[in-house]
């Protein structure tokens, strides 16, 4: 692989880095070895392989992932994956992504709310939107990791 070119300020990065290559080489090879990894908790890093496949398990949230992902790229995905707090996400919002919400939601977040909370409707999963009260500063959108129900 290539992790001996890159320099990285510290080893935990460099640790997690390694690690997802790891699993991208696993999942290249096969999808053999995943399981075990599958069972940490929130506060553990997760690798965006994992994080794909938590939100594939519910068909609109897989819409939804898989489509801010294309709009997106994978570099914001894993930058999000990357700064995931006590099991939320925080993606970068936009246009695209309040039409994403309602096509994969069904959740309206019309220009002039200021909060909006939302539920998948199917799994469960919870998400908001939080307009930003400075001007020049992003709105947030935050998007659970795992579902509220169990399996
Ligand atoms: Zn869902």
């Amino acid at each position: 692989m290539t992790d001996n070119k890159r320099d990285y300020m510290t080893d935990e990065i460099e640790e997690v880095t390694s690690e997802t290559e790891q699993i991208k080489a696993q999942a290249q090879k096969g999808r053999s070895q995943k399981k075990k990894r599958s069972k940490r908790n929130q506060n553990q890093k997760l690798s965006p392989d994992e994080v794909n496949q938590m939100f594939a398990a519910c068909a609109r949230c897989g819409f939804f992932w898989a489509a801010f992902r294309v709009e997106q790229g994978n570099e914001v995905m894993e930058t999000a994956v990357q700064n995931m707090k006590a099991g939320w996400l925080t993606l970068p919002w936009n246009q695209k992504m309040r039409l994403l919400v309602l096509k994969s939601y069904g959740v309206r977040v019309d220009i002039d709310y200021f909060h909006v909370e939302g539920i998948c409707p199917d799994c469960r999963r919870r998400f908001s939107y939080q307009q930003s009260e400075t001007e020049g500063k992003p709105d947030l959108f935050r998007i659970e990791l795992k579902p509220r129900v169990p399996h």
